[in-house]
């Protein structure tokens, strides 16, 4: 059995609120107050226009996979018996990207525009990771 453990995300500051609402089962996103415009990853300013403090706002969990690959190398330790695995970028419907693993479906099933649902993968600590995997199939 393979004991190597996860490495795990380090909340800061500004990403703190996505990491405490994925451990209650919620996917945040943000969006800008001033542009309206959409971002995944989690910043303390708009990466569009600069503006300070997005809204965060609930996901449904659900979006298509925009593109991924499939890795035969493991990135560390703890992924080197879960070979071969897939990292993708998912689109969510309300617009935003998010990397994340696409789990439930064997790697060479995958395709581009497959549609998905976000799951929890806890990880200890209070952290739960989102993934994504076929709808219905959690
Ligand atoms: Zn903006």
């Amino acid at each position: 059995m393979n004991t190597a453990p996860r490495p795990a995300p380090v909340p800061t500051e500004a990403t703190q609120p996505f990491w405490d609402a994925t451990a209650r089962g919620v996917l945040l996103f943000q969006r800008c107050g001033t542009c309206a415009r959409t971002q995944s990853i989690q910043r303390a300013f708009c990466r569009h226009c600069g503006a300070e403090a997005p809204q965060w706002e609930r996901s449904a969990g659900l979006g298509r996979i925009y593109t991924f690959t499939v890795n035969h190398r493991a990135a560390n330790a703890h992924m080197a018996d879960k070979l071969p695995y897939v990292v993708a970028v998912v689109a969510l419907d309300e617009g935003p990207r998010m990397m994340a693993n696409i789990v439930d479906v064997q790697p060479d099933l995958v395709r581009i525009g497959d549609r998905v649902q976000v799951r929890f993968l806890p990880m200890g600590e209070g952290l739960c990771l989102p993934q994504f995997g076929p709808v219905g199939a959690t």
